[in-house]
C-alpha cells in the first residue's frame, strides 16, 4: 500500500471528510480492520483564506508546495490538495515533487465522462467558478461546464465560506442551492458538479434532479486507487 500525502486544513471540515473516505474505501477493498497508510499535513485556513483575498496565488503556491515538499520527505507517494480552489496553483505544487498530485479536476471530469455527461453546472467558490482554471482545464478534457449567474455565484460563495467552512450546515441554505440547480435544470445542465470539498456537507450527490459529482469522494477514491493500485479486492471469505 503507497502511503497518501494529503494537504488539508481548507477547511477541515472537508479534511476529515477525505479522512473518513479514504479509510473506509480502504477496508471496504481490503476487509476486516485495515485502514490507509497516509499522512495529513493541515494548514491554518485562516492563513491561506487571507493570500486568496489579496490574490497572493504565488505566496499560496509557495506555502502548499512547501507542505508538499515535506508530505514527499516523510514517506507520501501521492499527493492530494484536499479543495478545488487550490488548484489554482496545482501546477506549481505539483512541480515541486517528484511524486504524482493527484488532480482533482482531472479525476472529475474522468467521472463525469464515465458517467456520458456533457454540460455540468459547476457549484464551487468564486475562485474556482471565475478565475478560469476550472473551466479551462474541463474545456481541454472535452467538457463544457456551467456557472450559476453573478447573484447566485455570490450566494454559492457566502455559504461555503460563512457557514460550511465555519462548521454550521443550515437547510435554507440547502434550499437556496437547490433553487439554483433548478435554474440550472431549464438552462440545460446535465449534472452538478460539487466543486467544492465541503458542499458534500449539505448536499447528497445522489438526491439531486440532476445526478451529482461530488469532488471529495471522487478525489478521495482516486488516491484509494493509486494506493491500492491493482491489488486483488478481498472479500470477507477471503480476509
Ligand atoms: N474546500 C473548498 C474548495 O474545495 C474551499 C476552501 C478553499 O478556498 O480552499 O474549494
Amino acid at each position: 500500500m503507497e502511503t497518501i500525502g494529503l494537504i488539508g486544513g481548507m477547511s477541515f471540515e472537508s479534511s476529515a471528510v477525505y479522512y473518513r473516505l479514504v479509510n473506509e474505501m480502504v477496508r471496504a477493498r481490503r476487509s476486516g480492520l485495515a485502514s490507509a497508510e497516509l499522512i495529513l499535513h493541515s494548514v491554518n485556513f485562516e492563513e491561506i483564506v487571507a493570500l486568496q483575498k489579496a490574490g497572493d496565488w504565488a505566496g499560496a503556491a509557495r506555502r502548499l508546495g512547501d507542505v508538499a515538499e515535506r508530505l514527499q520527505a516523510a514517506g507520501a507517494g501521492c499527493i492530494l490538495i484536499c479543495t478545488n480552489t487550490m488548484h489554482l496553483i496545482a501546477d506549481e505544487v505539483a512541480a515541486k515533487v517528484s511524486v504524482p498530485l493527484i488532480h482533482i479536476i482531472d479525476e472529475t471530469a474522468k467521472s463525469l465522462h464515465a458517467a456520458g455527461r456533457k454540460r455540468p453546472l459547476l457549484l464551487a467558490t468564486r475562485y474556482t467558478m471565475e478565475h478560469g482554471f476550472y473551466a479551462e482545464r474541463m474545456k481541454s478534457l472535452g467538457l463544457d461546464i456551467m456557472v450559476p449567474e453573478a447573484a447566485d455565484r455570490t450566494t454559492v460563495h457566502d455559504i461555503i465560506f460563512n457557514e460550511l467552512c465555519a462548521g454550521r450546515v443550515h437547510d435554507r441554505s440547502r434550499e437556496k442551492l437547490i433553487d439554483i440547480i433548478d435554474r440550472a435544470v431549464e438552462n440545460g445542465a446535465d449534472s452538478i458538479i460539487l466543486g467544492c470539498t465541503e458542499i458534500c456537507l449539505i448536499l447528497d450527490p445522489d438526491r439531486l434532479p440532476l445526478p451529482g459529482f461530488d469532488t471529495t469522494t471522487i478525489h478521495a477514491r482516486a488516491a484509494v486507487e493509486f494506493s491500492l493500485g491493482g491489488e486483488e479486492e478481498e472479500t470477507e471469505e477471503a480476509a
